[in-house]
């Protein structure tokens, strides 16, 4: 029988670092620069651990199972203290806010939370750009409430277009055609242009590429295609299961043509392509094999107010102490800079490097992909 042993380490037991010692109040100026000289422009938030689907690459059932100790409600950031925390990041410059999870759309009344972040406002007075990411099976009956509390716009997650494939990533039975439906609801709505990401895992899914190519070209959707990434300590990642991105991008380009297209902005995590013959757009993200940490700037809040400075960080910055510890702002605006400016993260770039790979590794699902 062949056995699979996950080193899995729940490091959200792991005492939170970063934050000891004084304090400083401070007061942003929007203008915040890592160690190595990276603004801080996104936040990706996390409102739940919990999801319907079992992603073999991201919460696979062996690990997240019955008696799997998820977060308990206590444990969670309120709507308002997300908020709060929020209104300090944008204050230090954050213009790009992106709702994750887990299921974000498994959290009890989100549309509540969409509206209190929708108002937000950055230093020069601009809105911000709030976006959410959604596996789209609760998708048809929350695009309009989403989009009339202020929601811009939606990326599904989909790695196939035939129910076994789909079942082999997700390991659960939900009909591909409801995610599709999602997706139409979301353009209905005004949530658009919808980017769809498929994962790309060699020998499971990568017969499903051409299938989504075809299935998404000539309409408004930007398919995206993902590496499989290392991320978290439970999936058993293997570089020999990840699709480089340019061969992705060869598949796809000797049967519809394609022609490389320029960053909408630096910084901009997918590659872009189109169509020669004009049938849309799509994009790579080459996590793996192309890293982009030098243009990184993104931050990321779990469900319970720990800020991770990288995807594969292994320490959380506890905020939610100091959340619930305090109602001076300053306070936390000086933590969340004290943070950013002792930022090195590169661990893509690294990779090569370290081919022994450092085991403690936070999940996907709790810090928010
Ligand atoms: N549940 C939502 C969803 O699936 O869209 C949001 C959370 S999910 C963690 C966010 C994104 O991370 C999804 O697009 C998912 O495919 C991607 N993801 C998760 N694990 C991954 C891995 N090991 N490699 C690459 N992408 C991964
Ligand atoms: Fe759930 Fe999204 Fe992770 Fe799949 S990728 S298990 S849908 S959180
Ligand atoms: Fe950013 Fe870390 Fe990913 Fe590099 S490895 S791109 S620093 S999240």
């Amino acid at each position: 029988m062949n056995t699979r042993v996950i080193p899995i380490v729940d490091l959200r037991q792991a005492p939170a670092f970063g934050l000891q010692g004084d304090l400083q109040r401070e007061q942003p100026t929007g203008l915040l620069g890592d160690a190595l000289g990276r603004p801080l422009h996104d936040l990706r938030i996390s409102v739940t651990d919990r999801c319907n689907f079992r992603c073999v690459y991201c919460m696979p059932k062996d690990v997240f199972d019955q008696q799997y100790n998820f977060l308990p409600h206590s444990s969670l950031l309120s709507f308002e203290e997300i908020t709060r925390v929020a209104r300090q990041f944008v204050a230090h410059g954050v213009h790009k806010i992106r709702l994750t999870g887990g299921e974000p759309l498994l959290r009890k009344h989100i549309e509540r939370l969409v509206g209190m972040l929708a108002a937000l406002r950055t230093p020069d007075g601009r809105e911000i750009d709030l976006t959410l990411t959604t596996n789209g099976t609760l998708l048809r009956q929350k695009a309009q409430a989403l989009k009339d509390a202020g929601l811009k716009r939606v990326t599904v997650s989909l790695d196939s277009l035939d129910d076994a494939g789909f079942r082999l990533m997700n390991d659960v039975d939900f009909p591909v055609a409801r995610v599709l439906d999602g997706i139409d609801a979301a353009m209905a709505a005004g949530l658009g242009p919808v980017k769809v990401n498929m994962v790309v895992k060699k020998g499971v899914n990568d017969d499903q590429i051409l299938p989504m190519a075809r299935h998404f070209k000539g309409t408004p959707v930007i398919l995206r295609f993902i590496e499989y990434m290392d991320v978290g300590s439970s999936n058993g990642w293997r570089m020999d299961e990840v699709l480089p991105s340019r061969e992705v991008v060869q598949r796809i380009a000797a049967e519809l043509p394609l022609v490389e297209v320029d960053p909408n902005y630096t910084g901009e995590t997918a590659e872009r392509w189109r169509y020669v013959d004009g049938g849309g757009e799509i994009g790579v993200i080459s996590s793996v094999t192309q890293a982009f940490c030098q243009d990184c700037s993104r931050a990321r809040l779990s469900t319970e107010g720990q800020v991770y400075t990288c995807l594969f960080g292994s320490e959380g910055h506890d905020l939610r102490a100091i959340v619930r510890g305090s109602d001076d702002d300053a306070l936390l605006a000086g933590a969340i800079a004290r943070l950013w400016r002792g930022r090195g993260d590169r661990y893509s770039e690294l990779r090569s490097e370290q081919p022994a790979r450092p085991l403690r590794k936070v999940e996907m699902s709790y810090i928010g992909g």
